[in-house]
C-alpha cells in the first residue's frame, strides 16, 4: 500500500463533513497511521471517537492561534510516536459575519485574525516541521479558488488564501533543503462546517457543479486521494504546488448555458 509504514498529523478535523475527514479516509485506506490534533479541549473526546476509527493515536490540543501551541503540539508529537512523514493542515477561520455583502466592510479585527489562523498558522507549522518530519517529509494545506477570482462573500478569506498559497512557494524553497516538500490543495467547494459559514454557498456549490469540465462536485474522497499523493513519495518531485482538485472549474472561463440557446 502507498502509505505502508508511513506515519501523519492532520490538524483540522472537526466532524465526519470536515475535508480532513476525507483525507483521513484516504490515508489510512493507503495504509498510513494518523495522529490528530484538536483545538480545544471541548471538542477532544468527538475527535478522539473518530481518530479510535482510524486507529488513531491520542489527539494533541493545539489553538494554532496561541503562541507556542503548534510546537509544543509537535514536540507531543515525537516525544508519543518519534518523528513522522507528513503534516496535513486543514485549517482556516473568519468571522462569519465578514462572509457575506461587501469585502470593503471587513473589519481590522477579523482581517488580522483570518490571517493569523488560515494563513500565518500554516508559516509556524512548517517553522516547526524540520523538529516532527524525517527527511523527505511532506506537508499539505488546503486552499480554495477565490484567492484567484472574486467569488461572492469569500471576501477576507480569499485575500487569506492569497498569502497562504505565496506562503507555499516561499516555504517549499526554505524548507528544501531538508529534503521536505510543502503543496497546496486548491479544494472546489464542499459542504463542511466552515464552509457553511460563506454566504450563498449552495449557489457556489451549483454554479461550480454547471461549470465543470466533469459535471459534478468535487468529493471528500477526490480531496482525500489527491492529498495522499502529495503525502506519498510518489509526488517526490513535486513541491512548491498549488493543486487544482475541483472537476476542472478553475480552467474555465466563460461557459455558455445552451439549454438559453
Ligand atoms: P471544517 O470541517 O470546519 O474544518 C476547519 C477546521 O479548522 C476545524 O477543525 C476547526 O477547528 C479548525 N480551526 C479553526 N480555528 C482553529 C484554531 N485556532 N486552531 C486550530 N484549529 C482551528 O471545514 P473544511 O471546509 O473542512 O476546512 C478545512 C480547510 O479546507 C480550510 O482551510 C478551508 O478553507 C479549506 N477549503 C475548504 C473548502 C470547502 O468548500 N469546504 C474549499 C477549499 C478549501 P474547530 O472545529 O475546533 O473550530
Amino acid at each position: 500500500m502507498l502509505m505502508d509504514g508511513k506515519v501523519g498529523l492532520i490538524m483540522g478535523l472537526a466532524n465526519k463533513f470536515s475535508i480532513a475527514y476525507g483525507i483521513s479516509e484516504s490515508l489510512r485506506k493507503a495504509g498510513a497511521r494518523l495522529v490528530f490534533t484538536s483545538q480545544t479541549e471541548y471538542f477532544k473526546s468527538k475527535i478522539s471517537e473518530i481518530a479510535a476509527d482510524f486507529g488513531g493515536h491520542e489527539v494533541i490540543l493545539c489553538d494554532v492561534s496561541q503562541d507556542g501551541d503548534i510546537e509544543r503540539a509537535f514536540d507531543s508529537v515525537v516525544s508519543a510516536i518519534g518523528k513522522i512523514d507528513f503534516i496535513v493542515h486543514s485549517i482556516a477561520f473568519s468571522d462569519k459575519d465578514e462572509l457575506t455583502g461587501k469585502y470593503y466592510n471587513t473589519t481590522r479585527a477579523n482581517f488580522l485574525n483570518a490571517m493569523n489562523i488560515s494563513c500565518y498558522s500554516f508559516t509556524e507549522t512548517c517553522r516547526h516541521a524540520k523538529n516532527i518530519l524525517n527527511e523527505g517529509g511532506s506537508i499539505v494545506t488546503l486552499t480554495y479558488y477565490g484567492s484567484e477570482k472574486v467569488v461572492p462573500n469569500y471576501n477576507v478569506m480569499a485575500l487569506a488564501k492569497a498569502a497562504l498559497e505565496t506562503s507555499v512557494r516561499y516555504l517549499a524553497e526554505d524548507l528544501g533543503e531538508f529534503g521536505i516538500r510543502v503543496n497546496a490543495i486548491s479544494a472546489g467547494p464542499i459542504k463542511t462546517l466552515a464552509a457553511s459559514g460563506v454566504g450563498e454557498f449552495s449557489r457556489i456549490l451549483s454554479y461550480d457543479r454547471q461549470r465543470s469540465p466533469l459535471r459534478r462536485n468535487v468529493t471528500q474522497q477526490d480531496i482525500g486521494d489527491a492529498c495522499t499523493f502529495l503525502a506519498s513519495d510518489m509526488s517526490a518531485g513535486i513541491t512548491g504546488e498549488i493543486l487544482h482538485v475541483d472537476c476542472g472549474t478553475n480552467i474555465i472561463g466563460v461557459k455558455f448555458d445552451d439549454s438559453k440557446s
